[in-house]
């Protein structure tokens, strides 16, 4: 019988280790596809590829995801996680990839009932129909819960060998992984950004600033204080060392630094990325937030190191009592 080859979305995560293995066991090849995204738990996602002994490809999701964040046809879950128009857009990209390099169907760890809104009998239905991969994704961990699927039908794998699983709790997966020597995955906990309330209200706001939000500006949100200072214009400010240095590096990586400049205090504060269009003013704007968060007294003048792309220069700020804070998130 001819050798069939699948896709597997791979997370980083327990289960979709957990399926893929189950579809190894069956004999099956497997490429593992992760889609990374700024939002995503930082999963070591080539530990697990490397465990299982599989290759692995990694794309970026890109500005076309932004846009569906913002506006997603079905909605949002409990923040701002538009999990059903997600998972169409990850099935898109993995249909893609299963035609070129010619595979036969997708693996995902999915279980039936683990999340409210895309693990859902009907929502799954919806997504394998925009995504028009209609019985070409294979959820082992949950298959014996669901319709029969194409690879089940052509018998490229055994319906009996895969699982009934349901529901949130991890007991069952967390007793298999062990059962089969699974190592390198990620703790089930934590996760996506998106579900996350305060990170959902930095990113409302930081929407409201960008008409066209890019990729590269998604990724700092991760880090720091968010302020919007205008309609154009937001500001991070680092609240740890760590996040003083992370902010750096990816403002060093930016492409689009004209739009971009990087405030290091030349005394202990925050550091500073700002993003968008700005003037002196603006920048002085700035210079205020990272003393004021230095709880530097009015009577100096503090000088700060600005970055704007190559360039860098010194200013020296003095703490205006007048100052009022832009609008904040934590
Ligand atoms: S939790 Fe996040 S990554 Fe997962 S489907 Fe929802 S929006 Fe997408």
């Amino acid at each position: 019988m001819q050798k069939r080859k699948a896709i597997s979305l791979l997370s980083g995560g327990l289960d979709s280790a957990l399926a893929t293995r189950i579809i190894l066991d069956q004999g099956i090849d497997i490429l593992g596809l992760h889609l990374s995204s700024p939002f995503g738990c930082h999963a070591d996602v080539e530990k697990v590829a490397q465990s299982l002994n599989i290759p692995l490809k990694i794309i970026n999701k890109e500005e076309a995801y932004l846009e569906l964040v913002r506006n997603p046809k079905y909605g949002y879950g409990k923040n701002m996680n538009p999990c059903i128009d997600c998972r169409i857009y990850m099935f898109e990209i993995a249909h893609n990839v299963m035609n070129e390099v010619g595979a036969d169907f997708i693996i995902t760890g999915e279980v039936l009932g683990q999340r409210p809104m895309s693990q859902r009998k009907g929502a799954m239905e919806i997504i394998d129909r925009d995504s028009h991969m209609k019985g070409l994704i294979l959820r082992p961990l949950s298959a014996q819960n669901m319709p029969e699927t194409v690879p089940e039908r052509e018998g490229w794998v055994d319906r009996q060998r895969l699982l009934n699983i349901s529901g949130r709790g991890r007991t069952e997966q967390l007793a298999l992984a062990e059962q089969l020597h699974l190592s390198g995955y990620t703790a089930p906990a934590g996760g996506c950004l998106l579900t996350d309330a305060s990170f959902s209200e930095k990113l409302a706001l930081f929407f409201k600033t960008r008409a066209q939000p890019t990729m590269t500006e998604a990724r700092l949100l991760r880090y720091g204080r968010f302020f919007n200072l205008n309609e154009e214009t937001f500001v991070l400010l680092g609240r740890d060392q760590a996040e003083n240095e992370k902010l750096e590096e990816l403002s060093r990586q930016a492409v689009n630094q004209e739009q971009m400049a990087f405030f290091m205090p030349i005394f202990s504060g925050p550091a500073a990325v700002l993003s968008g269009q700005y003037s002196d003013p603006i920048i002085n704007e700035v210079g205020q937030l990272i003393v004021r968060h230095s709880k530097k007294s009015d009577a100096g003048k503090w000088p700060i190191n600005v970055r704007r792309g190559e360039k860098e220069t010194c200013i020296l700020v003095q703490q205006t009592s007048s100052f009022e804070l832009p609008v904040i998130t934590t």
